[in-house]
């Protein structure tokens, strides 16, 4: 618990480091990953007004519902509690603390509540309102020792569910997308996870849908198989972290189209990963990744980015795309995720979740990377 107190008070000091270089007087955290990030609490997403007020300097003050104050942990004397009964009015508490607000600046969570902003605005008039984003995500995005060990943790514990997919454990022919979810969901909570996040099961066609729904089709064999889940992992009673994971399963043996799409899959999922290394920017893996697949003339079938970064939240900063030219750091942790969709036929997806080491990408899934028939 001490070393995640000293985690927590370090992020805290490079927050407020970043709000001096750009000008923030103040954060407003309410719901998102920042607040539990900073201060091990995650708020619920109550109508209820839950709020950070973190001033650059000064003491950070924890508004709270006082129904949920208990739910608070220790955090060490770094921010003081101030519940609110639920005849008091919250908004008054904030501008309180805030003080004069002409020319303020204020960068308020992005995920939270319109009506909390807006009821803010109208009591600080004059003040101007950012998205906490821009101090918080590069700070969020490279991840410090107790994080990167709760992001292996949960995808140990993913993995361990890949390999009884790939084991045949999980009967895939004859049932249908939703069951074969559920089974993916069953495991994961059986390997520790607290939550599942997603379990998306696309089979044949459904397959060539990157986020298909599973449902009632029924699995046969000659099908490929698209398995992408995933959930939140508590490591050390810390806020949890999350996993995501993609393996693409054959249903009795693939025919040639399949295998010989699916090795240029593995070559580009392969080439974005030798890609990693300190320096080099996010849109290059994005990019190398890419080149494998149009190389091969399938380029107009890879639709999505190669990765999302990855943390408290399932997404999250550095995204691995076109355009993004953050260079990566040691720290940096992230999924490489290409896929090939064939609609109305078939599609695959390899996906591991890698963070940036001093020599290049240490990837945190380990599971097979064939093309596994069961
Ligand atoms: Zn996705
Ligand atoms: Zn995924
Ligand atoms: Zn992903």
């Amino acid at each position: 618990m001490t070393d995640q107190l000293g985690a927590r008070a370090q992020r805290l000091e490079r927050v407020r480091g970043r709000m001096g270089e750009l000008g923030v007087d103040a954060l407003l955290l309410s719901h998102g990953a920042d607040l539990p990030w900073l201060t091990g609490y995650r708020a619920m997403p109550l109508e209820r007004l839950t709020l950070l007020v973190l001033p650059r300097d000064g003491e950070a003050v924890l508004i709270v519902p006082a129904l949920e104050a208990p739910r608070v942990p220790d955090t060490a004397g770094m921010v003081a509690l101030c519940p609110w009964s639920e005849t008091e009015d919250p908004i008054a508490l904030a501008a309180g603390l805030l003080g004069p607000a002409r020319h303020a600046v204020y960068g308020i969570s992005d995920r939270a509540w319109a009506q909390s902003l807006l009821a803010l605005q109208a009591s600080l008039p004059g003040a101007q309102f950012e998205a906490a984003s821009r101090v918080t995500s590069p700070l969020r995005a490279v991840k410090d020792s107790s994080e990167i060990a709760a992001l292996r943790a949960a995808a140990r514990a993913a993995d361990s569910v890949a390999v009884v997919l790939q084991s045949g454990e999980i009967p895939l022919a004859g049932r249908s997308e939703a069951q074969v979810s559920d089974a993916l969901s069953m495991g994961l909570l059986a390997a520790g996870h607290r939550r599942v996040n997603f379990a998306i099961v696309g089979s044949g066609p459904n397959g060539a849908s990157p986020h298909h729904e599973p449902g009632e089709r029924v699995i046969e064999p000659g099908d490929t198989v698209v398995c992408d889940f995933g959930g939140e992992y508590v490591l050390h009673d810390d806020v949890g972290y999350c996993s995501d994971i993609t393996r693409t399963v054959a249903v009795g043996e693939p025919g040639a189209q399949v295998r010989d799409t699916y090795a240029v899959l593995l070559a580009a999922q392969q080439a974005a990963v030798d890609a990693v290394r300190p320096g080099v920017t996010a849109e290059h893996v994005d990019a190398v990744a890419r080149a494998v697949i149009t190389e091969a003339g399938l380029g107009e079938y890879f639709i999505h980015r190669t990765g999302h970064g990855i943390g408290i939240e399932e997404h999250e900063d550095p995204y691995v795309v076109a355009g993004n030219d953050t260079a990566l750091v040691v720290g940096h942790a992230f999924s490489i995720e290409p896929g090939i969709y064939f609609p109305g036929r078939f599609g695959m997806r390899l996906e591991d979740i890698v963070v940036v080491g001093e020599d290049g990408a240490i990837p945190l899934n380990t599971v097979d990377h064939s093309l596994v028939v069961i």
